[in-house]
């Protein structure tokens, strides 16, 4: 007998193929093993989704004659139905080739080992990972609020929006549901997500200190592939018990996944964007469902999609799907910081630091407190500008200016990566006054250097100042050392992105400002007041998190927002800490606008060489759209070009596609899929290098 065997290889993005290739076996494979097909003159590796008997097979028996299978990697048990529910899902719901999701889902190694290189690889890390000490470091008592918390946690099945205040203790929450967990259920094992790597070793530290080193492996993209792959078959052995990651880790092969947690829930890091543009916290809640593991999301700001999720009933509409639990206090007596707003307008103008905030900084320099200042821009200068003509730093290849650094006498474009070094003069007319217009942290860094140059500390010493950022922590261990200074208290005034403004648990910053935030608040994108209230609020949150110390001090912790629009009703929610009125009203807006959450989008981008072959592209595939019975329930938006319009030489444009019924919009996404696959091949998408489409896009 002969059998057909379903495989998900990595196929090309865009490529028309079916979900899954056919092969021939003459034995049977276990659905989900791992193989090694012919695939073009290559051999690949794939994954068996579907194992039948080949006159089982749908299109008849041996009616082609299938390729063999090249090699089964049996070392590695078969990936889970699970598992493979997951990336199926994904793929259809994020309009992406199975093969390709599935396979960018495995650590990259796994596709490179030949199987005899494997079996050695799976020899030296089995054993590895000790099952975990049941809660072996110490552990502190539980806030009211806390204990509240975990009891409805461990009464319901949630999904869970966790609620609370930066420094109530959230992650003192997860890591006592993963402890109960892991108590009760000798084989459990628990995901926890944070959205960006920088954020995994102070996590990893706490859980290891508490559940054992051997217990917790990590997944991000910041780990080496040999690192990568044996943290992966850890948790698909079931020996890791904790597995801590970024988004990628949300594909995890958890065998006994119980617990996922996703700590800072909002924040738009869990949107992956390239390739499958999936949002990881969307699907932590789609495989809690399917796996039956409880859901756990944390945040201070939740995203307005989990705070109207997670609505109670009010009489008139029922609850949301979600289960909200609240913590509004900080630990041991802390409260949250005086929110302090600085009329820019009353300044002169190019004022850095109102005397104000100055006078604040220096009380706490006088104290020997830290104090961070905030601004979401790194390098020295955002533009480089000739004062005779009109030459501006742009990039030659997109349509942005190429940001200037003065570090390494640098103009680099943030979008393409084109750098140069800085001309001595102006390339137009060869006027030498060049000038840097704007701030960038590099700049502000050098700025308050200067301005606190004649202020000395308690000892005499001179003010220290720090700046973490994108830049200062390209190499490998820069940050955790920078970080090692932050909490050593080596640091007087801490300069950074929004790199520094969230998650961290600083003990002495008592105050955090924010500069220049008046960016944001006219924002084309719908969200860009959410994004900055949750920022300010999350940098806010850095100050005065020991309650403890503050006290001690004698002081108060302060966030200072210098701003041109000081009446803005952001500020004034933020001001009284008011993340529900200010989520109110925002959701209010987006009702009576017909947004998300009350209505699901799709963007479909095309690229191309020009402009105008970009958008014709779109223009045909929104007649085809008008065409599908779905399109009354679908608003299709004219093309527009992308805010960015150009970069790296390539021309973008969008389409935003809208609709009140998810299942409408995603019926639309399934049959235009294949119809832009031959539209490709048509006169209108000649000149388009690809395109995507983008599921509950981020960014508008
Ligand atoms: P969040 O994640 O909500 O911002 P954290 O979990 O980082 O807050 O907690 C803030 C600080 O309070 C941490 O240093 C943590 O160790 C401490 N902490 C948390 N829970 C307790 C508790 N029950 N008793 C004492 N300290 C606590
Ligand atoms: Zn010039
Ligand atoms: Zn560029």
């Amino acid at each position: 007998m002969s059998w057909r065997i379903e495989v998900a290889v990595q196929a090309p993005a865009h490529s028309a193929l079916g979900d899954t290739l056919s092969y021939a076996s003459a034995v049977p494979v276990a659905p989900g093993v791992l193989v090694r097909v012919p695939f073009g003159k290559r051999e690949v590796l794939g994954i068996a989704m579907a194992v039948m008997p080949e006159d089982e097979a749908p299109d008849g028996a041996s009616s082609r004659a299938l390729k063999p299978l090249a090699g089964v990697l049996d070392g590695v048990a078969p990936l889970g139905e699970a598992w493979r529910d997951l990336v199926r899902f994904a793929a259809h719901y994020y309009q992406r080739a199975l093969g390709e999701l599935a396979l960018a889902a495995l650590p990259p190694q796994l596709r490179d080992l030949t199987a005899a290189q494997l079996a050695r690889r799976l020899q030296r890390t089995t054993g590895a990972y000790p099952a975990a000490a049941a809660d072996a470091g110490a552990t502190v008592a539980l806030s009211p609020e806390q204990a509240q918390v975990l009891a409805r946690f461990e009464a319901d099945s949630g999904p869970f929006l966790l609620y609370g205040a930066t420094g109530s203790g959230k992650t003192e929450v997860y890591l006592r549901a993963v402890a109960a967990l892991l108590a009760r259920d000798p084989h459990a094992q628990a995901l926890v997500m944070v959205p960006e790597i920088n954020l995994t070793p102070q996590l990893e530290a706490r859980f290891a200190a508490r559940f054992g080193a051997g217990a917790v492996v990590s997944l991000h993209s910041g780990m080496t592939n040999p690192q990568r792959l044996a943290a992966w078959l850890a948790g698909h052995a079931g020996t890791a018990r904790i597995v801590l990651g970024t988004r990628m880790a949300v594909f995890a092969s958890l065998p006994q996944l119980k617990l996922i947690v996703v700590d800072e829930e909002h924040d738009p890091s869990y949107k992956q964007q390239e390739g499958a543009r999936y949002s990881a916290r969307d699907l932590a809640v789609w495989r809690g469902r399917r796996e039956g593991a409880k859901v756990l999301l944390g945040s201070a700001t939740p995203s307005l999609e989990s705070w109207h999720q997670s609505r109670p009933a009010d009489g008139k509409a029922p609850a949301g799907r979600y289960m909200r639990l609240h913590m509004p206090s900080r630990i041991g007596d802390g409260v949250l910081p005086t929110v302090r707003l600085v009329d820019m307008n009353l300044q002169p103008p190019k004022t850095l630091l109102s005397p104000a905030l100055l006078d604040a900084i220096g009380q706490r320099i006088a104290r020997g407190e830290q104090s961070m200042v905030f601004l979401n821009r790194r390098g020295y200068a955002p533009v480089l500008a000739c004062g005779d003509c009109d030459w501006k730093s742009e990039c030659p290849h997109c349509s942005a200016y190429r940001v200037f650094h003065k570090i390494d006498r640098s103009l680099r474009c943030h979008h393409c990566g084109f750098a140069e070094r800085v001309p001595r003069a102006c390339p137009a007319c060869g006027n030498p006054d060049i000038a840097p217009v704007g701030r960038g942290t590099e700049r502000l860094e050098e700025q308050l250097t200067d301005l606190f140059a004649p202020v000395r500390r308690p000892d005499g010493g001179a003010v220290r100042l720090l700046r973490i950022d994108a830049d200062s922590t390209r190499r490998q261990g820069a940050l955790e050392q920078q970080l090692a200074q932050v909490h050593g208290g080596e640091v007087d005034i801490l300069v950074g992105t929004q790199m520094i403004a969230k998650g961290h648990d600083f003990r002495r910053i008592t105050l955090v400002a924010a500069i220049n935030p008046d960016g944001a608040l006219f924002s084309s994108d719908f969200r860009a007041p959410e994004r900055l209230f949750s920022l300010l609020m999350q940098s806010s949150g850095r100050a005065g998190r020991d309650a403890a110390y503050l006290a001690a001090q004698g002081g108060t912790a302060e966030m200072w927002i210098q701003t041109h629009h000081p009446r803005h009703p952001l500020f004034a929610a933020l001001q009284r800490h008011d993340y529900p009125a200010f989520a109110a009203g925002q959701l209010a807006e987006r009702r009576a606008a017909g947004m998300p959450p009350f209505a699901y989008q799709a963007l479909l981008r095309a690229d191309a060489r020009t402009q105008q072959a970009a958008q014709a592209f779109l223009q045909a595939a929104g007649t085809i759209a008008q065409s599908f019975d779905e399109a009354s329930a679908v608003t299709a938006y004219p093309p527009v070009p992308l805010a960015i319009q150009r970069v790296a030489d390539v021309e973008r444009a969008q389409m935003l596609v809208e609709s009140a019924s998810r299942a409408a919009l995603q019926r639309l996404l399934a049959a235009w899929q294949p119809a832009l696959h031959d539209l490709r091949k048509t006169p209108e998408g000649k000149g388009v290098i690809r395109w995507l489409i983008d599921v509950d896009p981020q960014a508008i």
